[in-house]
């Protein structure tokens, strides 16, 4: 591609990026595809020849956007906002099209000062300790993420903890230990794990009401742990959790870390770019105790990913952990230590002239529009707060000092919560006007509404609140249809089950009257019978009396005949009402 197919090319690029953020409100914020769908429109090898670049455009709309969640959709309220913005796509893209490498100060000076000095900016800007300046011990440098940021406070503070050791012999199993709380972005223990300390290092200090980590606590298990020999490293403390932006107490857990002797690195990955706005410096008070701090400009400073703000007190640390200088990196500066050298900052050796965006950005918004972008997502979470507080549909589960606001939905008493919060989240989704997440707070499913997409104004956030509370209504509706529906069955299955007893005792009744209507015939039976046979015994004996005054034989076998048939017949009776009563008795299903 020439310069000048370039120039055209990239015109119809750059043309087509503005009209995908033109079209962007229309399109369904979450991707609909199914996992295999985007792979299934690709063909089976790569192009043997090269395509014209129109036909690479035409497939960024057939294959690819169709299988994009729209990071930067107006109704995107999931995770944390993950800005983006045209200048910095304009420096990112000078950054690609000049393709230098700023490993070394020497192998673009400019890309190590640039970097140095905007990072000096925000320093200033953000209102961190002059420690952090590039002046002093300390200094900033881009990394690729919190997630490496959060790695690389750790490698530093072994070092430091260690002596200086662990760069020869590595880490001692079972020495180190550092300090989280169950807020803690799950990066850190992945650091624990990469810098070779496991996971058992890991010590999870409790946290209070609010989420936060509680300083008697972090004490607590560092006496402990010292007591036990072992040796603590870090604490990281969190401004902004990930899951519900709480934060960590810095100006009482900095003395902590500083008696025992320990690093306290903080996160403050997604809430860190708050300190501009000097009203909300106040959540960062103690940043000052910081040996280490990251902050993402990538989440909500109107940079694309990846531009992680990170400072070090003491760049000594850091340098003396991933400092290493093969023959072939040797040059005049770095040997005079008149410059610095970022492949000595960082995991990786190669990097790119990431603060060229990040200049691009501050100098088109200027600090001042950096502010107004934070200030607006923070007041629009707020008063999407406000209409929830105001709202006996919902909760709000947490504090909401920045621009996220955790909702908890309220349900009927016999819904089940979770699964009904769940299932309105679904909805939601499904409808591609919003997108949200969820997270647990004490142990319930909360929704997350995190504003602050650049493009996101007050008609989105009212929106979103209207999606929010009619889906709401529809899914109690259901649930207190299905509820209702349930009840009804229950009580036809009640009824039927009265009628059956009912027959039963009914069926019962009739027996027993039967049973009694028996035993009294038998009994009258009995009786006639006894009557029956006196009357004939009466008479036998009339008989026997009169006896002497006939002459001839007596009828002995007359006689005979009735005294032996009556209880002959009287027996045969018995039986056939026992049979009877026997019949009756049986249940009657
Ligand atoms: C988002 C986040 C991270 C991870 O940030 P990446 O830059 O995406 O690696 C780390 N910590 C906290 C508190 C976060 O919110």
């Amino acid at each position: 591609m020439t310069p000048e197919e370039f120039r055209r090319h990239g015109h119809e690029v750059v043309d087509w990026i503005a009209d995908y953020w033109t079209r962007l409100p229309g399109l369904p914020v979450r991707s609909p595809v199914a996992p295999g769908d985007v792979r299934a429109l690709l063909p089976d090898a790569a192009p043997e020849r090269g395509e014209p670049l129109s036909a690479v455009l035409a497939d960024l709309d057939r294959v690819v956007v169709p299988g994009l969640t729209h990071w930067q959709h107006p109704g995107f309220f999931g995770y944390f906002p993950a800005n983006t913005s045209g200048p910095s796509v304009l420096g990112d893209l000078v950054s690609a099209g000049l393709g230098v490498q700023g490993m070394s100060w020497v192998t673009s000076p400019a890309a190590t000062e640039l970097e140095q000095h905007v990072l000096d900016w925000f320093a200033d800007l953000l209102g961190l300790p002059a420690s952090f300046r590039s002046s002093g011990a300390g200094g900033g440098v881009l990394q690729d993420s919190s997630s490496g940021a959060n790695l690389v406070a750790l490698l530093a503070a072994l070092h430091r903890a260690s002596g200086g050791t662990t760069v020869r012999h590595g880490v001692v199993p079972e020495e180190y230990t550092v300090y989280v709380s169950a807020e803690t972005h799950s990066s850190m223990e992945k650091a624990v794990r990469v810098a070779g300390l496991g996971s058992d290092a890991v010590r999870i200090v409790e946290v209070d009401y609010d989420l936060a980590m509680r300083p008697a606590a972090l004490a607590a298990r560092l006496e402990r742990d010292v007591a036990r020999g072992l040796k603590p490293v870090l604490v990281c403390a969190t401004v902004g959790t990930t899951s519900t932006t709480a934060v960590d107490p810095l100006a009482e857990l900095g003395p902590i870390c500083q008696r025992f002797g320990v690093w306290l690195h903080v996160d403050a990955a997604y809430a860190g770019v708050s300190g501009l706005v000097p009203e909300l410096r106040p959540l960062q008070d103690g940043v000052e105790w910081a040996d280490s701090y990251t902050t993402d400009a990538h989440k909500w400073l109107l940079t694309g990913f990846d531009a992680t703000l990170f400072w070090v007190a003491d760049r000594a640390a850091l340098t003396g952990a991933l400092a290493i200088l093969p023959e072939y990196l040797r040059n005049a500066a770095t040997d005079a230590g008149a410059v610095v050298d970022y492949r000595d900052w960082q995991i990786e050796l190669g990097r790119r002239f990431r603060a060229l965006k990040l200049w691009f950005v501050v100098r088109w918004y200027g600090a001042e529009g950096l502010r107004a972008h934070i200030r607006s997502g923070v007041a629009l979470a707020d008063e999407l707060a406000r209409w929830a507080e105001a709202d006996e549909r919902f909760d709000v589960a947490t504090a909401h000092p920045l621009s996220l606001v955790c909702l908890r939905p309220r349900w009927a008493d016999d819904v089940d919560a979770d699964v009904a919060t769940m299932t309105l989240l679904e909805r939601l989704n499904d409808g591609g006007e919003v997108f949200l997440t969820h997270t647990t707070v004490r142990g319930a499913v909360v929704l997350r509404v995190a504003v602050g997409a650049p493009t996101t104004t007050r008609t989105h956030v009212e929106r979103a609140w209207q999606l929010l509370a009619e889906n709401h209504d529809w899914l109690s509706r259901d649930f207190a249809e299905a509820a209702a529906e349930r009840a009804r069955v229950a009580a036809a299955e009640r009824a039927e089950a009265e009628r059956r007893a009912a027959e039963r005792a009914q069926a019962a009744e009739r027996a027993q009257a039967e049973r009694a209507e028996a035993e009294r015939a038998e009994a009258e039976r009995q009786a006639t019978d006894r009557d029956a046979a006196a009357a004939t015994a009466a008479a036998a004996a009339t008989e026997v009396e009169v006896e002497p005054e006939v002459t001839g034989p007596v009828d002995a076998e007359a006689t005979g005949t009735v005294e032996v048939d009556a209880p002959a017949a009287r027996d045969e009776t018995a039986d056939r009402a026992d049979d009877q009563i026997a019949q009756i008795a049986q249940p009657a299903e």
